[in-house]
Formats: structure tokens, C-alpha cells, sequence
């Protein structure tokens, strides 16, 4: 048998910032016998997860299910509402942004690319000038990353609607939430986004596999137009077999089981204290960056991330030397940097099923490792954050479980 793991006791700990621990209760609803994705039964599980979901996305608007990683939803998302040669306008703000942007590439769009130096998300007034120049109104969409995971910077959304509303340019807005939704404060509706893709190994705590389209009236109304080469993707099709619960092709069945639980979960602590948890162990985690004399890579206090946190290395030091004895001595696994940034940062997963213990496990290894690794650094990280924890433990509980 093909061994995965070595012989170790206790939990691996998968700190990387998304896949993320699937918890057990999801774990067990996908271990239930595949049904006929035709029948009766299927119908009342399909509209459930597509009513559901309209909830995490925080929109009235259709949400559309695809069986495939979070990139199939970006695909989904172009293809739908564009056609080829048409401009879109993106920013840097990362590995995940320039993947989006040379798919774009790759689908026949013409993106233009705002140049970021990563450590700050999507830029709304350099969105806003751009768009100021374009008269004519050859830009049809602006495509941002929410939360751009291989820095840990967060995109302001409501404020590049405002630049878009302010250039009074009629481009869709696009916003890649893959790593956010379900953990980062994300409203479709209010926001006035036209397609929000998600996906579900990361905030919804699900096995990867599964992704989303969340649209818009004045998306579904683009979509009639797009001239894409498209037929797996298309929203026609999967918004018609929709309506009573059903999928134009096979579903993920067995992943579907689990959404409808992590959606139970969800709610069940209530959106709001989700988004409050993952802010604390965000707020602990640089703190313990702080107290090891190491540096925080997002630049802004405004785009921190509830979702990882990006650590840099010192100089001299190479990160991914660090995570292999993390990995070797702990058996934990942390995000390596990604891109221009390789073997500069490692990135700290604190997002999905989680809470103050695992965090501390998680810091622990962390300052272990650096010891262990010969990294400089000074004591007290975890403490710092242990500190942090019992103070917010102390403090009275301002927000209730939704009913
Ligand atoms: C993970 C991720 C992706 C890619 O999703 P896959 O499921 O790996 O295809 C895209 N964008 C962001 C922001 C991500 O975090």
C-alpha cells in the first residue's frame, strides 16, 4: 500500500492556507452512499446547498456549483461574461492575481495588468484613474483577488465599487474569493459585485473539489452576449436544471453532503462570529510575528488577513528550510512563498475549523522550528499570543450564535 504518512502519533497539523482541516462532522456527512443524481432525494440536497449558499455569499442572485478546483470557477467566471479581445483590468496584488491574469491571457482576453509589489492588495484609485482614462469604455471588466493568499493581503471590495461607481465606467466588477468565503466578511449584493467565484477546500472547510459563481442581474444579462467558446462552463444550462435542485451533468454528490454541513456550521456559530474568530487568531498570530522580531509582509493594517498570516524571513535564511524541519520535527505543514517571493516567506494557515488551542499548536511549532532551524529570532512569540487569547477570552461575549 502506498504509504502517505509517516508512523506518527496525534493530528498532522495543515497550517497551509487552504486546504484547509476538514472537520469531522463534514467528514462523516461525505461518507454516505452516492444516490441517483436524478431522483428525488438528489432534488431536495441540490436546492438546499444552492439556497445555502446564496447565504455565505450574502446575495438573493443564483449561485452556480461546478465539480472542479476553485481555477474551473475563474475560467467560468471569463468565459461567461466576456468575449475574445475584449480588455480587462487587473491588479497585481499577487501569485494568485497574475495566475488569473495569464488564464485571461489564455481565454483570448486582453488584461491589462496594474503592477503591485505584493505587499498591498488591489489598489481602488489606481483602479479609479485607469478606469477615468478609458473613455471609450473598452474595459468591460475589473477582476480583483478579496483575499490575495500568497501574501495575506485583503482588497477593500466596497471601495473599488465606489472607484468604479466614481469613474462612472459600466464594467463588471469580478472578485476571486476562494480563500475568503467563510471566513472574511464578503457581501456579494451589497458590495455590487457581478460574479464572485469561491471555492471549497479553504474557508468552507470542504475537501478541494467543488467551486462557484456567484452572479448578478447585470451579469447573467452579459452572459447572453459573451461569444466565449464555452459548453462545461456555461451558466444556461446549469441555471435552468438548477431551478428544481438538479445539474445538467453528474454533481460531486459526496462533496455536496459535506456543503450542505459546512453550511449548517456555518450558520450555526453564525457568519459574523466566523469572521470574528479568524480576525483574533489573525490578530495573535502577528503578534507573535512582532514578539519574534520578524516582520508581518502585508503592509497595510487595513488589508491584514483573517486567513494566514505571511512571515518574513531574515535575511540569509531560506524559508522553505525552515517549514522542511517544521514538517520533519513537528509534523506540521506551513504555506511556502509563492512565485517572486519563494523561499523569502512562509505563510501561516489559521482559517476553516479552527480555534485558540490549534492556533497555539501552531505558533508553538512555529517558534520550535525557528529554534530547532537556527533561525534568529527572540523568544515569547507564543506567549504573545497566549497573552492576546486569555485577554480576549476575559472580555464579555459581544456577539451571539445566529438563531
Ligand atoms: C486556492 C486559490 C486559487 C486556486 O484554486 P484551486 O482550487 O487551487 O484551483 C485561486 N485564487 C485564490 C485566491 C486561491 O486562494
Amino acid at each position: 500500500m502506498l504509504q502517505y504518512s509517516f508512523a506518527k502519533s496525534g493530528r498532522h497539523f495543515l497550517q497551509i492556507p487552504g486546504p484547509s482541516n476538514v472537520p469531522d462532522r463534514i467528514l462523516r456527512a461525505i461518507d454516505r452512499p452516492t444516490i441517483d443524481h436524478r431522483g428525488p432525494e438528489f432534488g431536495v440536497l441540490g436546492k438546499y446547498v444552492l439556497e445555502g449558499m446564496k447565504g455565505i455569499f450574502q446575495t438573493k442572485s443564483p449561485v452556480v456549483i461546478y465539480p472542479a478546483s476553485g481555477t474551473g470557477a475563474w475560467e467560468a467566471a471569463l468565459v461567461n461574461v466576456l468575449s475574445p479581445g475584449d480588455s480587462v483590468l487587473m491588479y497585481e496584488s499577487g501569485q494568485f492575481a497574475t495566475l488569473w491574469k495569464n488564464m485571461a491571457v489564455k481565454v483570448g482576453l486582453k488584461p491589462e495588468f496594474i503592477e503591485g509589489d505584493w505587499r498591498r492588495a488591489a489598489d481602488p484609485a489606481a483602479i479609479e484613474a485607469r478606469l477615468k482614462e478609458d473613455r471609450g469604455h473598452l474595459i468591460k471588466a475589473v477582476c480583483v483577488v478579496h483575499n490575495e493568499t500568497s501574501t495575506g493581503c485583503v482588497a477593500r471590495i466596497p471601495e473599488i465599487r465606489k472607484a468604479i461607481d466614481r469613474a462612472a465606467h459600466p464594467a463588471l466588477l469580478l472578485v476571486d474569493t476562494i480563500s475568503s468565503l467563510g471566513s472574511i466578511d464578503y457581501r456579494h449584493d451589497e458590495w455590487g459585485v457581478d460574479v464572485t467565484v469561491g471555492g471549497s477546500q479553504k474557508g468552507l472547510m470542504l475537501p478541494p473539489g467543488i467551486s462557484f459563481n456567484a452572479l448578478s442581474d447585470k451579469a447573467i444579462a452579459a452572459s447572453k452576449n459573451s461569444r466565449s467558446l464555452k459548453s462545461f462552463w456555461g451558466w444556461e444550462e446549469m441555471l435552468t436544471a438548477n431551478k428544481n435542485g438538479y445539474f445538467p451533468y453528474t454533481p460531486n454528490t459526496n462533496l455536496l453532503y459535506g456543503l450542505h454541513e459546512a453550511i449548517d456550521m456555518l450558520n450555526e456559530e453564525g457568519l459574523e462570529n466566523v469572521f470574528a474568530r479568524h480576525n483574533r487568531h489573525a490578530e495573535a498570530a502577528r503578534r507573535a510575528t512582532r514578539a519574534w522580531g520578524m516582520e508581518v509582509f502585508a503592509r497595510l493594517p487595513s488589508e491584514y488577513s483573517g486567513v494566514l498570516t505571511t512571515v518574513m524571513m531574515p535575511d540569509g535564511h531560506n524559508a522553505d528550510a525552515l517549514r522542511k524541519v517544521i514538517l520533519e520535527k513537528f509534523d506540521m505543514s506551513l504555506g511556502q512563498g509563492l512565485g517572486k517571493i519563494s523561499g523569502k516567506v512562509f505563510r501561516i494557515g489559521h482559517l476553516g475549523d479552527f480555534n485558540d488551542l490549534m492556533l497555539m499548536g501552531t505558533l508553538s511549532g512555529v517558534e520550535m522550528g525557528l529554534e530547532v532551524a537556527g533561525v534568529p529570532h527572540k523568544k515569547g512569540g507564543a506567549q504573545a499570543a497566549i497573552d492576546y487569547l486569555a485577554e480576549c477570552a476575559k472580555a464579555p461575549v459581544a456577539l451571539k450564535a445566529a438563531a
